[in-house]
Formats: structure tokens, C-alpha cells, sequence
């Protein structure tokens, strides 16, 4: 195989530990990131591991991941642009061999708290799928608290059949594979994904709700919000990556995401243009549109990484005091949920008191 024989150009032979220049050491930044949960970015090279993370954190157009030099390094990127979210992608260079002893598996996977494994599905995946075998064994081995996440990717301009079809044999496989190696407890979530639309961060954003522990908190604040202001979807929103961190409890469909990923894109670009601030984003950032199918969407800062967007009724944005009102309740809860994490090292304890104001459309039914 061509990739074995790049490896052996690229690390030398497997008999020696793991190269260092592959960015594996612990320098005093290192063990600090060390100790934010750790999401692992892995799959066969040219799977579209740099592109995912180009795309969904570093705002690159999915164009331009054309001419991405494939990865032959450890990246560590430290995704810190949000309170909530803090969790480094390790891009594996798809030749690495994960079995090989010399590897350090208990450094590697021993903090690791979420490990993506993409599938190329315009490939043949019979390479992939052993080697996601492997590794995933490996894992649960030094750590079974990982959550195994496996993107289908590259799923464009595949018919809707077809992806299930690959996800279903995708799916089918690879727990047979865990199974007969004795691993069947096992929980694998399966995404289908792809760059060129928002399904990857769809799935990135499920990923990620996974590692925060505060989610029921937020959900339940954000349940809370929506019922008393007559809202029908809130999203909470990780302004830079697009990622939502948390959502009411009502099912998301992907247009509604797409539209308040939308939004958000508008409010930045016309606030980058306009606003004589520095910042695109601050503290009075809101934002109002209101679609011809009588519908509103709503965007307001939370903090500095977060905002809010709504989606509502027309009528129910008459009384949009009382949303605002809420709105402002919603926000210190967040705050308290934030002060809260903060103090959790002093074993603090505390009640988050939310009052809100009634719904001001008594009739609306969500
Ligand atoms: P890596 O070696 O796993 O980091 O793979 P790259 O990120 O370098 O991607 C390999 C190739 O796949 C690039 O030419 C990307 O443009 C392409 N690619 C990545 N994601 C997608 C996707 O979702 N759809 C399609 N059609 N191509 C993709």
C-alpha cells in the first residue's frame, strides 16, 4: 500500500518510539491543554480530517481544502473560543500505526474524551473500517469513558439512499467487527457528514454536547425560556464555530439550524462592516429578521462566545418586552451556570433562581 511505504519515508521504521517531531511531548502548554477534555480527530489520510477542521473552526471556505497539504503531523488545536468549549483535535496523520507498542496509548487516549473516527465514503472503506477497529479496541482498552464517534463524510452529491445504505453497512460492520472481538458493549454514534453543508457541524456540535457537563443545566434554562416567551426553537450558540452547545428540548431540524447558522454569519458580516466598534460581536450585538412565512428569528449576545437564536412566531414577537425580559433572566442564569463552573474545584453549591414572566400568548401551543 502506498501510505505504508510513505510512512516508513516520513517516521522511519515503527521499531523506535514515537517520533517526536510528530509534536507528542509535554511541554508546560502541553500539560496544561492536557487537562481540557480532549476530542481525537482520526481516520485513514485523505479521509478529510484537516479539511473538518479548517471548515467548522478556522472559518475556511470548504473550497480551499482543495489544496490542504495532507497531515503528516500531530495537530493540536486548542479550541478555547468558548467558555464552554475547550477541547483539543488531535489530527492524526493517517499512516500513524496504533497498535505499534512503542505508542503511548495511555497518554493519548488515557484524557481523551471523544474520539472521531472519519470514514470516506466515496472510498472503498474496508482499509478504514480495520483500522477503526483497531483502534477504537485500543482505546477502550486504556479508557472505556470514550465516546466513539464515527463520520461518514464526504457524503455530497450522494443520493439520500445511498448514504443510508453506506451508513447502514458502515454501521453493521463495524459493531460486528467490536463484537467478535469481544466488545460489544460498546456504544458507537454513526454521523453522515460533509463539508460542504452544515451537516458537519451538526454533528460536531452533538460531539461536543456530549463533553459538557453543564448541558442538562442549559437545556433545562433554555426549556424554561422558550415556553414562557413563546418562543418555538432556541439554539445557544458558540458564535465562531457555529457549533450550538445546547438546545431546547423540541426536535432540531436542520433547516431551522441552517437558518440560525445563517443568521448568525449576517449579523457578524454586517456588524464587521457597519459597527465602529472593534469587535464584531459584543454585548449589544442583537439581531431581528423577519422571514415572509411570518416568522422571526431573534439572535442577542449571551456572553462573549455565546449568543442566543430564537425562532418564533410573528404575533408572539408583539410582546417582545416580555422576551427581552426573559431573555435578561436567561442570561444571568448562564452566568451563575459559568460562576458556578468556576467554583466547582471549591465544591460550591448553589440553586440557579430563574423567575420569567408568562407567556404573552397564552394560546400558542409548542
Ligand atoms: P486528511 O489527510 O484526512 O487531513 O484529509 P484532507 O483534509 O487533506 O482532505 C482530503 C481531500 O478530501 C481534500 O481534497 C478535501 O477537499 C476533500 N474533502 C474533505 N472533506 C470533504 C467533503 O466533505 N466532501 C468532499 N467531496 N470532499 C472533501
Amino acid at each position: 500500500m502506498s501510505y505504508q511505504d510513505d510512512d516508513e519515508e516520513q517516521m522511519g521504521p515503527h521499531s523506535e518510539s514515537f517520533p517526536k517531531d510528530f509534536g507528542y511531548g509535554h511541554s508546560p502548554r502541553e500539560a496544561n491543554l492536557e487537562s481540557k477534555p480532549r476530542i481525537l480527530l482520526m481516520g485513514l489520510r485523505r479521509s478529510g480530517k484537516s479539511s473538518i477542521q479548517k471548515v467548522v473552526f478556522h472559518k475556511m471556505s470548504p473550497n480551499e481544502t482543495l489544496f490542504l497539504p495532507s497531515t503528516c503531523e500531530i495537530v493540536k488545536d486548542d479550541i478555547n473560543n468558548s467558555s464552554f468549549v475547550q477541547f483539543q483535535i488531535w489530527d492524526f496523520p493517517g499512516q500513524i500505526d496504533f497498535i505499534d507498542p512503542t505508542f503511548d496509548s495511555d497518554m493519548i487516549f488515557g484524557g481523551c474524551g471523544a474520539l472521531i473516527f472519519v470514514i470516506d465514503a466515496k472510498d472503498d472503506y474496508n482499509e478504514a473500517l480495520t483500522k477503526f477497529k483497531n483502534t477504537v479496541t485500543k482505546a477502550y482498552k486504556v479508557n472505556p469513558r470514550i465516546k466513539f464517534e464515527v463520520f461518514i463524510h464526504k457524503v455530497d452529491g450522494i443520493s439520500d439512499d445511498s448514504k443510508m445504505e453506506s451508513q447502514r453497512d458502515i454501521h453493521q460492520r463495524a459493531t460486528d467487527d467490536l463484537s467478535d472481538a469481544g466488545l460489544h458493549q460498546i456504544r458507537l454514534s454513526f454521523h453522515l457528514t460533509s463539508i460542504y453543508d452544515h451537516s458537519i457541524f451538526e454533528a460536531f456540535s452533538k460531539v461536543v454536547q456530549k463533553l459538557i457537563p453543564q448541558l442538562p443545566t442549559l437545556e433545562n434554562l433554555l426549556n424554561i425560556f422558550i415556553s414562557n416567551s413563546g418562543i418555538e426553537k432556541a439554539f445557544l450558540f458558540d458564535v465562531v464555530s457555529k457549533i450550538y452547545i445546547a438546545t431546547d428540548c423540541s426536535p432540531v431540524d436542520m433547516q431551522s439550524y441552517e437558518l440560525c447558522c445563517d443568521m448568525i454569519d449576517v449579523a457578524i458580516d454586517l456588524s464587521s462592516i457597519y459597527s465602529t466598534e472593534e469587535e464584531a460581536f459584543d454585548n449589544k450585538t442583537s439581531s431581528l429578521i423577519k422571514l415572509n412565512n411570518s416568522t422571526v428569528l431573534y439572535l442577542r449576545e449571551v456572553n462573549k462566545f455565546l449568543a442566543l437564536v430564537c425562532i418564533l412566531r410573528e404575533e408572539n414577537f408583539n410582546k417582545q418586552g416580555v422576551i427581552d425580559y426573559n431573555f435578561l433572566c436567561f442570561r444571568d442564569a448562564i452566568g451563575q451556570v459559568f460562576e458556578l463552573k468556576i467554583r466547582a474545584t471549591k465544591h460550591m453549591d448553589e440553586d440557579i433562581e430563574v423567575s420569567l414572566m408568562e407567556s404573552p400568548n397564552d394560546s400558542v401551543v409548542f
